[in-house]
């Protein structure tokens, strides 16, 4: 159980047990090296592969995660150790630690907490995916009865997760302010209801095990954020903070960093690099609507348009070679860049406009910063990230048919199906 949920008891009594000693948690470790080398899933060909140590395996989990989430190579076969029990004990010292030192170093509303209690989702639904069937269903039901003690779950009570946005009211099947989880309940409620479409699959349509896993992963995930910001608060009361946990907390960021040199570095064969703004490299729609719009739809343009193009082109220019989501955080950690030079282009664009666009629509800067993915909210602030999506450029043919001012194609708009397309052909020719 401590495997899927460290936080368990079980997790804690293994901790109280094996994990109380951090002078020792760099040594080469013989058990660990042992337990992962009789994993026959697991590559041993490059001795690297293998953790030596706790502190060893605390990097590897973070490495996993970014090599997953960024890297076009990635290969399963190095990690698979990771999914399989025989690491289990190990496995749950490592989560501690890990968040003991992100929660001293860097704290709950750091982007390496974030990172933590994601990585740590991800983890329990690539272990869960290692189950058969039947297993999978029975450890989920176990490890929900000790997260959830009560018999009926009022929705209220999953107040931490909705307000996080880690799951959704319509996530949820909801009767009489109870979230219905058990296929008991929900025939009492709907059978009736649903009795002539076989209520048993309509169960397993609208429930099944997908909502009770969805909702024990963001308990443990929730959780695990709790845990960190415990940890923090108790180290703010120290006289000094452990300097073990904080050299672990650097490796762990540096770890992390990886993943933005995955996207903004030049290793990418053929992506395009971020790198600052060439204006000259820029589209004809794009410079134009830099000039300031002096008709109508200047909202439309500065935020739909404007504000993707920069923000993507500044930070994530491969955003369509490359199928992954990101955050503006996963590529600019402590938004700098997205403060200093992103948003100066959008509002000096803003204030071109015929009139300028915030003297009289003040509130189009909340949805500027709901376009970069930080919700309807006065700041950019890391806790309110992902509230909303990082918009992605608009498409040619969006521009054409929304915008049609500001298409003035030339010649290296041939065969271009988005301005940020444009972009990356051109500074690729450089
Ligand atoms: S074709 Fe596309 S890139 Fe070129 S000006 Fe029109 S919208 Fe911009």
């Amino acid at each position: 159980m401590s495997f899927i949920n460290p936080l368990s008891d079980e997790g804690k009594q293994i901790v109280r047990e094996d994990g109380g000693d951090l002078d020792r948690i760099f040594d080469v470790n013989d058990d660990i090296i042992d337990a992962v080398n009789s994993i026959t899933a697991q590559e041993i060909s490059d001795d690297a592969y293998i953790p030596k140590s706790y502190v060893d395996l605390v990097i590897k989990r973070v490495e996993w995660y970014v090599d997953k989430k960024s890297d076009p190579k990635y290969n399963h076969k190095k990690y698979a150790f990771l999914f399989y029990p025989e690491i289990a004990k190990f496995d749950v010292i490592a989560f501690y630690i890990l968040c003991q030192a992100v929660g001293i170093k860097y704290g709950p509303n750091s982007r390496e907490s974030r990172a933590v209690s994601e990585l740590q989702g991800q983890i329990i639904e690539n272990r869960l995916e290692e189950l058969y069937e039947r297993d999978r269903l029975e450890i989920v039901e176990k490890i929900m009865n000790t997260l959830i003690v009560q018999d009926r779950i009022k929705w209220t009570s999953l107040a931490d997760l909705l307000s996080s946005k880690k799951i959704s009211l319509q996530d949820l099947v909801l009767k009489d302010g109870n979230v219905i989880l058990d296929q008991e309940d929900f025939m009492e409620y709907f059978g009736d209801v649903v009795k002539l479409q076989q209520p048993e699959r309509m169960y397993n349509v609208f429930i099944g095990n997908r909502i009770k896993e969805l909702i024990m992963i963001k308990m443990i995930m929730q959780n695990t954020e709790n845990y960190i910001k415990n940890v923090h608060e108790i180290a703010g009361r120290e006289v000094e903070p452990n300097a073990t946990l904080l050299k672990i907390a650097e490796e762990v960021a540096d770890a992390l960093s990886k993943e933005i040199r995955y996207y903004g570095g030049g290793d990418g064969g053929g992506d395009v690099e971020a790198s600052p703004l060439n204006v000259e490299k820029f589209p004809p729609c794009i410079r134009k609507a830099l000039d300031g719009i002096k008709s109508g739809g200047r909202n439309e343009v500065i935020v739909l348009f404007l504000t993707p193009f920069l923000s993507y082109a500044r930070l994530y220019p491969s955003v369509f070679m490359r199928n992954t989501t990101l955050k503006v955080s996963d590529v600019d950690a402590d938004l700098k860049i997205t403060q200093n030079e992103i948003l100066p282009m959008i509002y000096d664009s803003a204030d071109r406009c015929s009139p300028p666009l915030f003297d009289d629509q003040p509130q189009e800067k909340i949805n500027i910063n709901a376009k970069l993915g930080f919700g309807m909210n006065d700041n950019l602030n890391l806790q309110h990230e992902g509230e909303t999506t990082w918009y992605t450029p608009m498409s040619c043919e969006k521009v054409k048919l929304n915008m049609p001012n500001l298409c003035k194609p030339d010649k290296t708009c041939k065969g271009i199906t988005n301005p940020l397309s444009y972009y990356n052909r051109k500074m690729r020719e450089k």
